[in-house]
This record gives C-alpha cells, structure tokens and sequence, in this order.
C-alpha cells in the first residue's frame, strides 16, 4: 500500500517524502510544480504532475497507485499574497481540499495528514499558544487553512474519515546532508533572506518593525528544523493508522526568537557580517508566536532532534552555500 503526498515537491513535502522514502514507505507524489521542484522528490517515489483541483487526473491516480493515506501540502502560501488575492486562496486551497476529499470518499481512502498552521491562531494573547487557544486567523491564508480543517472535521463525522491537522509554526533549515533544502521564488521568508544576504546575493536584511512589544522590539516567532517537521507528519499516519481520533496539533520549539536573535544566530554561524536596515511593521505580523508542542509529545511521541537555533540555521547555510540558485530548475 502506498501513501499519497499532495505537494511532495514544495519545501516541507520534500522533506517529508524523502523522511518516508528512507523509513520504507512506498510513497506517490503529486505535484502541479507551480512552486516545487520536480529534482526536490526522492527518485523512489512515484511522481504525476497535475492539480488536485482536477478530479478526473486525480481519480486516474487513485485507480492507478494502491492509496492507502494522504498527506497534503499542495496549498498556496504566502500571507501577503492572500490578503491582496483571497479568491486565489479559496480556489486553491479550499477548492482543492474539496475535491481531494471528494475522490478520497470516493476510493474509501480514510486517513489525511494535513499541513495546517499557526495562522489559524491569528493574534492571540497567550504564549505559548496550545491547541486549545480560539482560532481567529487575520488573513485569507489562515482562513483558509481553517475552512479546510473544518471539511475534514465534517468528513469524519459523516464518513468516518480521519485526520490529522499539523499547525506548524516557523519551519527552517534543510536535510542535514544538505541535497534538498529551501528554495521559493520570489523569497520572504527570514532564514533564507538572512542567508543570501550572508552569500552576497543581496545587500542588506529589512527588519520588519522593531515597535512591538517584545524585549528588542522585533517579533518573535517558533523556529523547528525541517526534518524534525517532516517526522511529525510520519508520525501521525502511524496514529491515524493504529485507529486513533482525528486531532490537531501545535509544531512549535516552546522557544521564541526574536528577529535580532535569529540575525545574531546568523551571523554566528556563517561568520558574515550580513548588514541589516530597519524597516516598517509587515502588514499582517503577528508580535510573538511561540506554541506549546506537548500534546504532540505526548501524544505522537513527537522528539525533535535540533533543539539549539545555530544547529537549525547551519542546515540552512549548508544547503545555501552548496546550491546558491537553488534547484536551478526554473
Ligand atoms: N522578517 C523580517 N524581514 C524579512 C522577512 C521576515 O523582519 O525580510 C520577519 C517577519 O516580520 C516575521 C519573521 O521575520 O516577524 C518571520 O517571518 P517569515 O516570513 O519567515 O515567517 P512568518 O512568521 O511570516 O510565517
């Protein structure tokens, strides 16, 4: 039997079929290659291009594959976009989720790991932020993710279809030999713009506000090395399968840091002065999002293994310095 990893192309799903593949998983990607890289997918894994927004394509590839479980990634992802263009979110992320569901319902397929996200939160005033926290997301992009969690939660009530809900919090790094690694275009994320200012590839770092209500001023976020992320979702096909409740679960560090600290952390590991400049607030930024990660411990027996922020930035840097264009494949 195989598992189905929609969006095993993009960044976390890479990470996570290749994770599979070494555990002795038989695993299908599915991908639209809209933002993943086809040379990012384990060659062991059977690989389609399409969209899961096409029922008829994806039906041929449940009819065709042995799917016994999905994990889905496929889903648009950037904050700034979705508020400037919801309808792209709701077409992508919530259309698609629909006929996913559809034409799992059709092959009886019962188990779905999904990549939510601490989006879902919004703003909240708590930290650490557990699973028990009011969701309230502020954009289209954590709307959405929410609105897909909730068409599972209707789909195991009415077909006995399980899930599991992973809301991540800041994901970093790359495999620890550093083959895959992060790679979108156009970058915002924080570690890879620290990272090619660090290689020269661009001149200076904004810092996004430094007026928040955090001890230097900039926001402080959750960071969890990608690999470490990656085994969560293992982890919870191996729930799902041995008959557990559909649940949902924080992928956080409980440690917070601040966009200085992860600057400093930087700095540290690359030995580079990495020049920063200080900017406005990014709309839509939250000041501190730090979870509270025990209900996966304890439930999923999840043990991340990069606990210290250097450690996790140096995964990065690895795969920067070895592949400076990325995937080069675009
Ligand atoms: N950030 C920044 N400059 C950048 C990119 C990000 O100051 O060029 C800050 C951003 O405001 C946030 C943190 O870094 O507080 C992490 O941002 P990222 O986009 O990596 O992840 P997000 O928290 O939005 O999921």
């Amino acid at each position: 039997m195989a598992i189905l990893v929609l969006g095993g192309a993009g960044y976390i799903g890479s990470h996570t079929v290749d994770r599979m593949i070494n555990q002795g998983y038989d695993v299908v990607v599915v991908d639209n290659l809209l933002t993943g890289h086809r040379q990012a997918v384990h060659n062991k894994a059977r690989f389609y291009q399409g969209d899961c927004r096409d029922r008829d394509f994806m039906r041929e590839v449940f009819k065709v594959e042995p799917i016994e479980g999905v994990v889905h990634f496929a889903a648009s992802s950037l904050v700034g976009e979705s508020v400037e263009n919801p309808l792209k979110y709701f077409n992508n992320n919530v259309v698609g989720m629909e006929a996913l569901l559809e034409v799992m319902e059709e092959f009886d397929v019962k188990h779905i790991v999904f990549s939510s996200t601490a989006a879902t939160y919004g703003e909240p005033e708590v930290s650490p932020i557990s699973e028990d926290t009011p969701t309230n997301p502020k954009n289209p992009y954590g709307e959405s993710k929410l609105m897909m969690e909730k068409m599972m939660k209707w789909c195991d009530e009415a077909y006995g279809m399980r899930y599991v809900a992973l809301r991540y919090f800041n994901v970093a790094g790359a495999k620890s030999d550093a083959s895959i690694g992060e790679d979108h275009d156009p970058e915002t994320h924080l570690v890879p713009i620290i990272l090619q200012v660090a290689l020269g590839q661009r001149d200076y770092l904004t810092i996004f506000g430094e007026d928040y209500d955090t001890p230097d001023g900039t926001c402080i976020r959750d960071y969890v090395q990608v690999e470490d992320l990656a085994d969560a979702h293992i982890l919870a096909l191996e729930y799902l399968k041995a008959g557990n409740a559909s649940e949902v679960f924080n992928l956080g560090s409980n440690n917070g840091y601040s966009v200085k600290e992860m600057l400093d952390a930087a700095r540290q590991v690359t030995n580079k002065e990495i020049p920063a400049v200080m900017g406005p607030r990014r709309a839509g930024d939250p000041s501190t999002l730090v979870a509270s990660s025990e209900k996966a411990k304890n439930l999923l027996g999840w043990k991340p293994e990069y606990t210290d922020i250097q450690a996790i930035i140096k995964t990065a840097w690895n795969w920067h310095v070895q592949h400076p264009e990325g995937y080069q494949d675009k």
